[in-house]
């Protein structure tokens, strides 16, 4: 069997979709293949959040920021490793992919807050209505149904073909019921497959560091599909081995856990010994690092009403009670009671705890000198939440250009091949900044469309 469009768009995310708005929205025919069963990819089960400079928010708050300023901040936030001329790209359009999510998408933001990931000097993370990538993917499916985009579900791509001259024609790709389908592509594919976090293989390949102690916050389909096919074409690939884990994700799913980021409202890290063991409020990766060599590498998060009231918990009771159900979080009276339910050395807790009350009343803390304010855990109820880190998002990825075109490894654009997305490395450096995946997927997505039409 044989379609032909005039583009081809793999993977169903926010940077497919994304593309696939704009390819049809100039005009051109367009399919989108995704393997799964759903739309949306990791960017559904993301917070959604997206970093921009300069936006109506941001004015609105009276908050001063610059292009300038968010490029700085995602060039360090990646150890100065990142391509300085894809970051400017995405720092310079930023703006104008939060304006076209709103009014062409008719994604909803909050009009009155932003969120501040660590490594930004100021608020500049817009939040979707809901805190949820949900909102995005429902207003992308919602859009690529009224434009008559084809979305063919549970349609898996497996290889990029090319005419005799090298240039990408099509793409092959397999059904749910094992048809093959030829989808020829007059003017080029864009590949958006996402990353590799769900694939222990690859993680293994790039850097044996991620093993299988690692469960992954990803949906499964993120297994580097794409990374593999433009291989085949010879493409180049950067950054690979920079793989980030989230440190706070459930032991039994390895789902990244929203109520465990009480930690930044106040709630204490402690191992199975009853004693803190890192800063609750360091980087992603040493956090991860610090828990892994603990005892069964296992965190334990503590806190108490105080805390919970001041924290974001109360969106999140759904998880809160799947969380109970598991097994891994309890909320009990006393704390010796909660400690008892994961066999944690109770006099020893008692005893940290009386001690990091003690640095609350006196505004420092002494072990670890944890930044920001320090909250004695008093009030009953108290928490107890059984937390590991887990693979959450690949740095790395096919190599392309500002045009979102794919470069070989010769240092030469692929005819007709374009990426965007997770799926292309040297965008983050060695750590993407929270709030950058959106931004980026929808700048390059974006971009990938009006390239592959030039
Ligand atoms: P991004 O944030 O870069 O858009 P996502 O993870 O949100 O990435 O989306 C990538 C999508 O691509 C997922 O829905 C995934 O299931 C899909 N996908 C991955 N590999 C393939 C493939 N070989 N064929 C079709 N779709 C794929």
């Amino acid at each position: 069997k044989e379609e032909v469009y005039d583009v081809v768009v793999i993977g169903g995310g926010g940077a497919g979709l994304s593309a696939a708005i704009e390819v049809k929205g100039a005009g051109a025919s367009v399919v989108v293949l995704e393997k799964m069963a759903f739309i949306g990819g990791n960017t559904l089960i993301s917070g959604g959040e997206l970093n921009a400079p300069e936006t109506w928010i941001q004015e609105k708050l009276g908050i001063e920021d610059s292009i300038e300023q968010y490029k700085e901040d995602t060039l360090k936030g990646g150890d100065n490793q990142a391509d300085e001329k894809l970051v400017t790209v995405l720092a310079n359009n930023a703006r104008s992919a939060i304006e076209w999510l709103r009014d062409e998408v008719n994604v909803s933001f909050k009009e009155d807050y932003l969120m501040q990931f660590g490594g930004h000097s100021v608020p500049r993370a817009a939040y979707p209505e809901g805190g949820s990538g949900d909102e995005l993917i429902s207003k992308l499916g919602t859009k690529v149904e009224e434009m008559d985009i084809p979305v063919r579900k549970q349609t898996k791509a497996e290889e990029i073909l090319t005419d005799e001259s090298g240039k990408v024609n099509g793409v092959r790709a397999v059904d749910k019921d094992g048809n093959e389908i030829i989808f020829k592509a007059n003017k080029g594919v864009i590949v958006a497959t996402g990353g590799f976090g769900s694939s222990l293989e690859m993680r293994k390949k790039y850097n044996p560091e991620y093993d299988e102690r690692y469960m992954s916050t990803d949906q499964p389909g993120s297994t580097g599909d794409g990374i593999v096919m433009a291989e085949e074409l010879g493409a180049a690939l950067i950054g690979m081995e920079n793989i980030q884990t989230y440190p706070t994700c459930s032991p039994v799913t390895g789902v990244l856990s929203y109520v465990a980021d009480t930690r930044f409202d106040g709630a204490v890290l402690v191992n199975k010994e009853g004693n803190r063991f890192v800063e609750e409020l360091d980087r992603r990766d040493v956090i991860s690092k610090a828990i892994l060599s603990q005892t069964d590498g296992m965190g334990y998060l503590i806190w108490d009403t105080t805390v919970k009231n001041k924290s974001h918990m109360d969106n999140y009771m759904k998880e809160f009670d799947q969380l109970v159900k598991q097994g891994t979080l309890i909320k009990a009276d006393t704390i010796e009671e909660a400690a008892k339910f994961f066999d944690i050395n109770v006099d020893q807790l008692k005893e940290t705890i009386a001690k990091y009350n003690e640095y609350a009343t006196n505004g420092k803390d002494e072990d670890f000198n944890r930044r920001g304010e320090i909250i004695g855990l008093t009030e009953a109820p108290y928490y107890i939440q059984k937390v590991v880190p887990s693979v959450h998002h690949t740095m790395g990825g096919l190599k392309i250009d500002t045009e979102a075109r794919v470069i070989n490894n010769e240092g030469n654009p692929i005819p007709g091949l374009f990426a965007a997305g997770e799926v292309t490395g040297g965008i983050h450096g060695t750590n993407r900044l929270g709030g950058n995946a959106i931004t980026d997927i929808v700048v390059f997505g974006r971009i990938a469309a009006e390239s592959v039409l030039k």
